[in-house]
């Protein structure tokens, strides 16, 4: 067959069956169509499904990432950033989506409720692990009615109640007697610059204490079973069903083997003869708020960090927080001569004047609010003892005008010298006592050996036993209850003069 044939042949045949390859022709153009809108209509069936899908799959992960936000709150910003970020995307096309109510809303709150339940038995924990049991079943009954949903509530609780049941007390003590009140200076960050054989070198050998020494000694004080607690616990004030207000022991409950103990640490001034001997500078907040020393290094810099009891005492309770009775820290005991925690409040005519007040007035509030209480320990640092009534009434005076201004009211006053404004052992009958009293204080501590305590009606006299370089080095067998002195005392202190 030629080309031609064929084309002839197609031309023909088509021509042939015109009429009726017409009819099939629009017949199967029909089908076709059908079969088109079929296979869209099902396409598109299957993409509102799909779409269908993805959204309300969107929407669990968005409604979980919010759930795990609003829960996490501040403590895990990281966290809630990432989870934000995972569907941020999608947020703003899907937020119409979201259908109150039905299984999705269901599901979230019972996450909702699990996530709170973590977070209340975490906080709970804390307290419990600082003797605070009812506080820690409280925290737990914040849920309310959902706690009892809960087994390891229900449980957590039954272990705190089981604990408490194990309290005494005063724990290892029958009576505040028994308690010891230890006390620090500024305690020696360098030690070769503080024993370096120049005329102040003998006085820190006598009267401070290294930061080594200080960590080792809350070491072994926390293994022996020592729990640091306010002096407001020791002894604590009452009021009589005649409404008058009388002191009395305070309630401190301990397991039977706990040891309470206060500590407090004298003239956190940072005195100016003290500068370039190896000890910190003053008192500072970090970032997070938290209280710091600044140190001036060698090099010139000023270093920021541990470079004292504040912050140390804080880093080892924030290691172990069964140290601390209810969040128990020290006492800082401030003169006023030459302004407080490092700053020269007392100089009117320094550029800084103001701002240093209010920067005191800052960490002041800070650290009351992290369990630090504070305490006179007069303006001047005088014998009390010797002092005459008037000198007694102006020193206290402008201890108040000028340091009392910025850190609040305060109840104690430490003798400086540990020397007391009375050798009564009866009751405190003199002027200044009554002086002292109006101006609103009832906790007086001198110093001692041993564990020393008088809870009167009035007032509270407690001694400390002072933990420095001439207690360890003159008298280490008065320490044997507290540490083992060998193991603490630091090498390098040279013989006492
Ligand atoms: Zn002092």
């Amino acid at each position: 067959m030629s080309k031609n044939e064929r084309k002839h042949d197609q031309g023909n045949s088509f021509y042939m069956s015109d009429t009726n390859d017409r009819k099939v022709k629009r017949y199967k153009m029909r089908t076709l169509l059908i079969i088109e809108a079929l296979v869209i209509f099902v396409l598109v069936i299957g993409y509102v499904v799909f779409i269908t899908n993805r959204n309300r799959g969107v929407n669990n992960s968005q409604t979980t990432d919010q759930s795990q936000t609003n829960n996490t709150g501040s403590n895990n910003s990281g966290t809630n950033n990432a989870g934000n970020n995972n569907t941020g995307g999608t947020n703003t096309d899907n937020n119409t989506n979201q259908e109150p109510g039905g299984n999705d809303g269901q599901s979230t709150e019972k996450e909702e409720n699990d996530k709170k339940a973590e977070e209340l038995l975490a906080q709970a924990d804390l307290l419990a692990m600082r003797y605070d049991y009812e506080g820690a079943i409280g925290r737990i009954k914040e849920f309310g009615d959902k706690y009892v949903e809960y087994p390891k509530l229900t449980e957590a609780i039954a272990g705190y109640e089981a604990k408490m049941a194990e309290l005494d007390p005063f724990g290892a003590y029958d009576s505040p007697d028994e308690i010891s009140h230890v006390f620090f200076h500024i305690l020696v960050a360098d030690t070769a610059k503080a024993f370096d054989g120049d005329y102040d070198s003998n006085g820190y050998n006598y009267y401070m204490t290294t930061t080594k020494e200080f960590n080792e000694m809350m070491q072994q004080m926390y293994d022996a079973g020592y729990v640091l607690v306010s002096i407001h616990d020791v002894a604590k004030k009452t009021t009589l069903e005649d409404g008058s207000v009388k002191y009395v022991p305070g309630d401190i409950m301990l397991p039977k083997d706990k040891k309470p103990f206060v500590i407090s640490q004298d003239d956190v001034n940072y005195y100016e003869y003290m500068t370039g001997d190896g000890f910190a500078t003053r008192v500072v907040l970090d970032e997070n708020g938290k209280p710091k020393n600044e140190m001036l290094m060698d090099d010139g810099t000023v270093s920021v960090g541990d470079y004292d009891m504040i912050p140390l005492l804080d880093a080892f309770i924030e290691k172990h927080p069964d140290f601390s009775y209810k969040g128990a820290k020290g006492l800082i005991a401030l003169t006023g001569y030459e302004g407080s925690l490092g700053y020269r409040t007392n100089d009117s005519t320094s550029p800084t004047f103001e701002e240093d007040k209010e920067t005191v007035k800052k960490i002041v509030q800070a650290m009351k609010e992290q369990g630090w209480e504070f305490a006179s320990h007069s303006y001047g640092h005088r014998d009390m003892g010797k002092a005459t009534y008037s000198f007694t009434k102006k020193d206290s005076d402008r201890w108040m005008e000028e340091v009392g201004s910025l850190i609040g009211p305060t109840d104690v006053y430490i003798f400086p010298y540990g020397i007391d404004i009375e050798t009564t052992m009866g009751l405190y009958e003199s002027d200044k006592y009554e002086y002292l009293k109006g101006l609103g204080f009832d906790y007086f501590c001198g110093v001692y050996s041993k564990p020393w305590i008088h809870i009167k009606d009035d007032y509270v006299r407690m001694t400390r036993r002072p933990l420095d370089g001439q207690a360890m080095l003159q008298f280490p067998e008065r320490l044997k209850d507290l540490f083992d002195v060998d193991s603490v005392v630091e090498s390098i202190r040279p013989a006492l003069k």
